[in-house]
C-alpha cells in the first residue's frame, strides 16, 4: 500500500476536517475499497480534534445550562402559582391555548395553559 498525495480536497479520516489538495495522502481502505484521505501533518489532526472536542464540550455545557434554567423556571412557577407544568398542545389542538405570561428567565417564558379558556397549568417554552 503506497500512500499518494491527494489531488482533490476531502475529509480527513483522522480528524474529519477538510484536507486541502496536496496536503494529505490517500489510500484505499482494505475493507470498503473506498479512497481515504488524511492530513500529512499529524499535528493538524491533533489540533483539529482538540478544537472539535472543545466545541462539543461548549455545546454540552450550553445544553445542560438551558435544561437547568428551564427546570428552575418550572420549579419557581410551580411553587409560586401551585400550578403544574403541562405539555403544550395548543399548536395542534384548538381546545388549548396560551394565556398570560407568568414568569420569564433569560431564555424561557412560562405562560398560563388554558383548556377552553380555563387555566389548567402552565407551559415553559424557549423564547424565539
Ligand atoms: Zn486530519
Amino acid at each position: 500500500m503506497t500512500a499518494r498525495t491527494n489531488k482533490r480536497p476531502g475529509y480527513c479520516a483522522i480528524c474529519g476536517y477538510t484536507v486541502p489538495t496536496g496536503q494529505g495522502h490517500i489510500w484505499q481502505d482494505q475493507d470498503s475499497d473506498e479512497w481515504m484521505v488524511a492530513h500529512n501533518d499529524a499535528t493538524i489532526c491533533t489540533r483539529n480534534r482538540e478544537e472539535s472536542a472543545s466545541v462539543e464540550q461548549a455545546r454540552e455545557e450550553r445544553k445542560s445550562a438551558m435544561t437547568a434554567e428551564s427546570e428552575k423556571l418550572t420549579a419557581d412557577v410551580a411553587s409560586s402559582t401551585g400550578l403544574k407544568r403541562q405539555d403544550d398542545w395548543s399548536w395542534d389542538d384548538f381546545a388549548y391555548s396560551l394565556g398570560a405570561v407568568l414568569a420569564e428567565s433569560e431564555h424561557f417564558r412560562a405562560q398560563e395553559y388554558l383548556q377552553s379558556g380555563t387555566r389548567i397549568g402552565f407551559v415553559v417554552k424557549e423564547k424565539k
